[in-house]
């Protein structure tokens, strides 16, 4: 995949990104495109853009061949230095990413997205519609209990009590992000399908849903959104009904379209 650094979106990431070389920052961006293409993560890459271009956003990025997203290697945090804006007290974000992997990267975004969202979402409802759906694992999707398992229990253990509810929901982005359509250089081994992903929680996305439909557009500049919709991978789908979705979400301002819609298609968009 050729990077093209001859463009806005990815120009206004490595504008807010440092690491300690250009190859690291490419691969970064290749991820970054890789994750675009798959539509999935639209709105929430849009926030990513959008937090760059208003400086409210700097990614730090290394790259380890082994590394693991264990407690205490979680490092998306909120500059103290200050707000972007007093009046409308933004919040400021540096993201570290430690493995140029999609689910790692999309681990860390999720920890800034948990910040901006924390008043519209109640941690504590999504983790018990969550966890709820990790222990009601049985019947065609058996062969993900070991995953699932590892990742949303076994995993978080080994966090601090006060950052449990934190984990869950970055990991359940992460989760998506390491599916095999998305998965880039994945620091999880499991093989699983997006829709086999999406089938495992469809109570949990249906509560993101509910919650955030209204919140892109307050969120998102409708310009990168518009912007955006250009990576959409067109070749994956020949559906004229996945079309007219991508064209809703990217006019974010009028938008119903939550891009976590996708699970409401009943065949796997991306075939
Ligand atoms: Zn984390």
């Amino acid at each position: 995949m050729i990077v093209e650094r001859n463009d806005l979106l990815m120009n206004a990431i490595v504008s807010r990104s440092i690491s300690s070389d250009t190859q690291i920052t490419n691969d970064f961006l290749k991820v970054i495109q890789y994750l675009y293409k798959h539509n999935i993560f639209k709105n929430i890459l849009d926030i990513v853009v959008t937090k760059c271009t208003v400086g409210q956003l700097t990614f730090k990025v290394q790259h380890s061949k082994f590394f693991d997203l264990d407690a205490g290697n979680c490092l998306t945090m909120i500059d103290d230095q200050g707000y972007a804006d007093i009046k409308t007290h933004r919040k400021k974000y540096i993201i570290t990413i430690k493995k140029v992997a999609s689910d790692v990267i999309m681990h860390e975004i999720a920890h800034m997205l948990e910040q901006e969202l924390n008043h519209i979402i109640n941690l504590k409802d999504f983790a018990n519609t969550l966890m709820y759906e990790v222990y009601s694992i049985g019947g065609q999707q058996l062969h993900m209990n070991s995953i699932v398992q590892s990742l949303f229990v076994e995993q978080v253990k080994s966090y601090p009590n006060s950052q449990h509810l934190s984990e869950l929901f970055a990991r359940f982005f992460q989760f998506f992000a390491a599916a095999n359509e998305l998965a880039f250089q994945s620091s999880l081994s499991a093989r699983y399908s997006l829709q086999n992903a999406i089938s495992i929680f469809p109570r949990t996305l249906e509560f993101l849903d509910s919650k955030l439909s209204d919140s892109w557009k307050v969120l998102i500049d409708p310009k990168i959104a518009a912007e955006s919709a250009k990576y959409s991978q067109d070749s994956f789908n020949n559906k004229p009904e996945w079309a007219d979705k991508r064209i809703k979400a990217s006019n974010v301002g009028s938008t119903t379209g939550s891009r976590w819609k996708v699970k409401s298609n009943k065949e796997d968009p991306f075939k």
